[in-house]
C-alpha cells in the first residue's frame, strides 16, 4: 500500500450530526461513482489528479503519533470521533488500512474516547473485544441498496451487500451499538428498488441515517425528485418508528429539516468548551 504523512488529523466534522472526525488514508479503494464527494474534494485541492489515482489508497502512516500530540489538545472537547467521511475506515481487502483502523479505536478508547465507525467493508470480530476497542463505540455501514447491478456501477469494488450486513448484525448480536446511513440514497431513475425491503434487511440496527443524492446530474433530473425524497423519508420515519429505531434524516432530503434528531450520536447536549482553535471541515457523507 501507498504511504504519506501528515500534519494533522483530528478536525471538528461540517456534517449536522458529527462532532470531530478523522481520515487516515487518503483515497479510497471502493471507486464510488455517486460521485464521490471526497474524490472531488481531493482532486479539487490538487492531491489528486484522476479516478485511478484515487482507488490506490495511501496510508496516513504517523497517524498514532499524530494522535499521541492531538488528543490530549482536543480531549475535553471531543464528544465522540467519527471515522471517517473521506475516506473508509474498513476498506474491503485492504489489511493495512483495518490494523491501522484498530489501533486508532483501541488508542480512543484507551483515553475513553468513544467513536463512530462508518464502512462499506466488512466489520473484523476483533471488535468485540470490549477490554480493547470499548463498548460505547457505534459501527455503521453504508446501505442503500441491494441490487447488485447497482453495486457494479455505483459502488464496483466495495464489500458485498450480504457480507456487509452480516459483519453488523455480528456485532449488534454480541452487544455492542449498530446503525445504518442509507445516504445517499438513489432516485428510481438510478434503480428500481423497494425501500421497505432494505429497511426490513436492517431493522436489528439501533440507528438509521437517511439522505438523498446529491451532486449526481441523473439524480437531479428525477422528475419527482423532491415528493420522492419526502415519501421515502416518512417511509424511514415510520419504520423507525414503528421498529423503536432512532433516526436522523439528513438535513436537505426533506421540505422541512428534523433539527430534534440531529443529536442521535450526542449523548449530553452540553455546550463544547473551545479552548483550541479546531479546523471545521466540510465532509463526504
Ligand atoms: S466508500 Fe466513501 S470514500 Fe470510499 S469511494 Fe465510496 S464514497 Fe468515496
Amino acid at each position: 500500500m501507498l504511504k504519506i504523512k501528515r500534519k494533522s488529523l483530528l478536525y471538528k466534522s461540517g456534517v449536522e450530526y458529527a462532532d470531530f472526525c478523522l481520515n487516515h488514508v487518503e483515497g479510497c479503494s471502493h471507486g464510488c461513482n455517486f460521485p464521490c464527494y471526497a474524490m472531488q474534494m481531493a482532486k479539487r485541492f490538487g492531491r489528486i489528479k484522476t479516478y485511478s489515482d484515487w482507488i490506490k489508497p495511501k496510508l496516513v502512516t504517523n497517524t498514532l503519533e499524530l494522535l499521541d500530540k492531538e488528543i490530549p489538545r482536543y480531549k475535553d472537547q471531543i464528544k465522540f470521533v467519527h471515522l471517517c467521511f473521506m475516506t473508509d475506515p474498513f476498506m474491503y481487502k485492504e489489511n493495512d488500512v483495518k490494523d491501522m483502523t484498530l489501533k486508532i479505536i483501541e488508542k480512543l478508547s484507551k483515553n475513553d474516547i468513544r467513536c463512530t465507525v462508518l464502512t462499506k467493508g466488512i466489520y473484523p470480530k476483533e471488535l468485540e473485544k470490549r477490554d480493547v476497542y470499548g463498548d460505547k463505540n457505534e459501527y455503521g455501514i453504508t446501505l442503500v441498496s441491494l441490487e447488485e447491478d447497482f453495486k457494479k456501477k455505483f459502488e464496483p469494488f466495495s464489500a458485498p451487500f450480504s457480507e456487509r450486513i452480516k459483519s453488523l448484525e455480528y456485532l449488534q448480536k454480541k452487544g455492542l451499538k449498530t446503525w445504518v446511513s442509507m445516504e445517499p440514497y438513489p432516485t428510481p431513475n438510478l434503480v428500481k428498488q423497494d425501500l421497505l425491503k432494505i429497511l426490513k434487511k436492517i431493522s436489528f440496527a439501533d440507528k438509521i441515517i437517511f439522505g438523498k443524492l446529491n451532486y449526481n446530474v441523473e439524480s437531479s433530473l428525477f422528475k419527482n425528485n423532491k415528493e420522492f425524497y419526502n415519501d421515502c423519508a416518512e417511509v424511514v420515519i415510520d419504520f423507525c418508528k414503528n421498529n423503536n429505531i432512532a433516526h436522523h434524516i439528513k438535513y436537505g432530503t426533506q421540505d422541512k429539516d428534523h433539527k430534534e434528531t440531529e443529536e442521535i450520536f450526542r449523548l449530553e447536549t452540553n455546550i463544547i468548551k473551545r479552548q483550541n482553535p479546531i479546523p471545521i471541515i466540510a465532509d463526504s457523507s
